[in-house]
């Protein structure tokens, strides 16, 4: 018997999702990705990006990146270890720490790389992770590399925490456990239950993780979900991305001074992957003094979020129990989501359709990511295409 070759392999699996109308197609972008965007010539209201608060095309983050390139160059020429640290990375890491009101960040080429980094160079074969089945990609990713054990419990149920948490103890087979968890959850906009997370970790000596992709400038007035709860003191890892609300590219772990001193020794995207480059470092640095000096973007941001919200319901569509400006629109089967995500775009609003295995059968969405940088006149243009593409389709 023969070995299946690469051609075949490939051949295969694209047809087969083909056949199933699960390949996803790119639309390329001939414009910025800001509140409107162009995509084949035409232009659509865009609620797609993650580009909360308008800031990948801010003109004082723009700026401040060109200068860095003026100064330092285009790449950072080496891994942060060997002497690819800048000052800049270094002024990035205190600002981080400040925002985050911890003692100290260290920052990653992506947040899909900080759980990379971060988990593996703390947890081990010898210790177990309670993981919440929603959990993003780049988590549980993060969780297999390190080897420990994966314990998940059902989504945000906290007595599934409990009884799993007791359980990995009473075992005796763990030296640690840490338990994990989105502060936002990306498809339905819910954010985590983390006072009763801490809670129990703290009963029953757990470590502490939570990755803050979505609610980094979005909640507790831009400082993220541990912010919004006030409990900064007791999360041991934050993590944020510099990719979604800061409008760059990277990411960070916040915590204690002797966690972040050993990332720095031990995590491999650190001593591995060449740094951040001088302008992400320079346009995230601006992003956080903005942040930092005030809160009218944030405002913005959930001013307009309410708006589409309020919109949305009035005309009878089910937009879900989101609690973040996360805004899915909820159609069920999966060919109809797709053919009102085709129809929205025709009509000019650019939001994608997101069906099984992203999300559970029989719940497909148009998820709609309303920022700071659409206008009043931009929404209500969006509202009146969903309202003639609804009743087109039968929904509303
Ligand atoms: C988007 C996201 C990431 C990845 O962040 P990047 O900076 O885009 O790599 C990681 N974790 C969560 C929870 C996310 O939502």
């Amino acid at each position: 018997m023969s070995t299946k070759g690469l051609k075949e392999f490939l051949t295969d699996n694209l047809n087969e999702l083909k056949g199933k109308g699960l390949y996803n197609t790119i639309d390329p972008l001939e414009s910025a990705n800001g509140p409107v965007i162009t995509i084949n010539g035409k232009k659509l209201i865009n609620l797609s990006s993650n580009n909360y608060l308008g800031l990948a095309t801010d003109t004082r983050l723009k700026e401040a990146a060109i200068k860095a390139i003026r100064t330092y160059g285009v790449g950072a020429g080496a891994v942060r270890t060997i002497n690819g640290t800048f000052d800049i990375h270094l002024e990035l890491e205190e600002k981080l720490a400040d925002f985050k009101q911890t003692e100290a960040a260290i920052a990653y080429q992506s947040g899909f790389n900080c759980n990379m980094a971060a988990i593996s160079a703390v947890m081990d074969q010898c210790d177990a992770i309670l993981s919440d089945e929603l959990n993003h990609a780049s988590i549980i990713d993060g969780c297999r590399l390190s080897k420990a054990t994966v314990i998940r419990y059902a989504h945000s149920d906290m007595e599934d925490l409990r009884v799993k948490a007791k359980q990995a103890i009473s075992s005796g087979q763990y030296d640690k456990i840490m338990v994990i968890t989105d502060g936002v959850f990306s498809m339905d906009g819910d954010i985590a239950k983390l006072p009763e997370i801490v809670k129990i970790a703290d009963e029953m000596g757990l470590i502490t993780y939570v990755d803050d992709a979505h609610g980094s400038g979005v909640l507790g007035n831009g400082a993220g979900t541990v912010k919004h709860f006030g409990l900064s003191d007791k999360i041991d890892f934050q993590i944020g991305t510099l990719s979604k609300a800061i409008g760059v590219v990277g990411g960070y772990v916040a915590g204690r001074r002797e966690l972040i001193e050993w990332l720095k020794v031990r995590s491999r995207p650190f001593l591995f992957s060449t740094s951040l480059t001088p302008a992400d470092v320079a346009g995230s640095i601006k992003a956080i003094e903005l942040l930092t000096e005030s809160t009218a973007l944030n405002k913005k941001l959930w001013e307009n979020a309410d708006y589409l919200k309020a919109g949305l319901t009035k005309l009878g569509f089910n937009i879900g129990a989101s609690e973040t400006p996360i805004t899915p629109c909820i159609i069920g089967e999966e060919t109809k989501t797709q053919a009102f995500s085709t129809r929205l775009y025709e009509e000019g609003v650019y939001a994608k359709s997101i069906v099984f295995p992203t999300v559970p059968k029989g719940t497909g969405r148009v998820r709609n990511m309303p920022t700071a940088a659409h206008t009043k006149e931009m929404l209500d243009e969006a509202l009146a295409i969903y309202e003639k593409v609804g009743k087109e389709l039968g929904i509303t």
